[in-house]
């Protein structure tokens, strides 16, 4: 499981730099084909010249068609959001994190009855879900519990969140937590403590990167020794309201 989340995470990562810069090359590629034709009108008539112009060309289109191909690639990775249940979603994929995290670890879960659902990749989501519980599994080698929940945001929260209505998806653990530094970098690419071989510093900035996508946010709350949180705040779905405001079967009494 570790080395397909490895896996994962790196294809995620090639495909942004993939796209990154095939975007890049192509309105490079765009500006030299616009100059080359430019060129082509004030060109003496010189078939050496036109056959070296040609060539160049060829070369420049060549180029534009890989970069074409290179995007196809990268928009592979684009996100499908559709309405999801979390509690069914984290129900479906119980037993592949139990078995991802070994047996020391215990996962437990809290999800209240009635949870709204949310708009989310239901894949990506499952990947960000598996990136948080290894690394919470990761900060208690001694062993420990992990809780997996879903609540709706309070008023509390709104402090924290964007304009509107939303989900978190949380994972608890109580294993080293993080000091303020490793905190504040956590979430760099490429940013990691694990050593080479183990970590890829690609795990929570996937997460963060689908929150953010998804129009939602990510937080992180961490104490040394204590433990540490992980918040994903999905936007909740459309028509997908608790049941006090769900429309009632019998409509009020209306004033003549
Ligand atoms: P990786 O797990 O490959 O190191 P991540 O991006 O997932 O990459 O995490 C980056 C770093 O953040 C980790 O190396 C670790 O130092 C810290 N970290 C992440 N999750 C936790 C956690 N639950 N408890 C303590 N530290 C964590």
């Amino acid at each position: 499981a570790r080395e397909a989340l490895v896996q994962a995470q790196k294809m995620e990562a090639v495909g942004q730099l993939t796209g990154g810069v095939a975007h890049d090359f192509n309105n490079l590629l765009m500006a030299v084909l616009g100059s080359l034709e430019l060129l082509r009108k004030r060109l003496p008539d010189d078939p050496k010249l036109t056959r070296l112009l040609d060539n160049a060309v060829q070369g420049a289109q060549r180029g534009a068609v890989l970069t074409q191909r290179m995007l196809a690639f990268a928009r592979r990775q684009e996100l499908k959001p559709e309405t999801v249940d979390l509690s069914d979603l984290v129900r479906g994929m119980a037993d592949l994190l139990q078995r991802s995290i070994g047996p020391l670890v215990r996962i437990e879960t809290r999800f209240p009855l009635g949870l709204p659902r949310v708009m989310v990749d239901a894949h990506q989501c499952e990947l960000a879900l598996l990136n948080l519980t290894v690394n919470a599994r990761d900060a208690m080698p001694e062993g420990g519990t992990i809780t997996i929940s879903g609540r709706e945001a309070a008023e509390t929260d709104a402090t924290v969140l964007p304009e509107g209505r939303y989900v978190c998806l949380s994972v608890a653990d109580t294993g080293m937590g993080m000091d303020a530094e490793t905190l504040a970098r956590a979430q760099e690419p490429f940013f990691t403590t694990k050593g080479a071989g183990k970590g890829t510093g690609l795990g929570l900035p996937m997460v963060q990167g689908l929150a953010a996508q998804s129009r939602g946010r990510f937080l992180l709350r961490s104490r040394p020794g204590e433990g540490t949180t992980a918040e994903m705040w999905l936007p909740m779905a459309e028509g997908s309201a608790t049941r006090e405001e769900a429309p009632s079967a019998v409509p009020p009494p209306r004033a003549p």
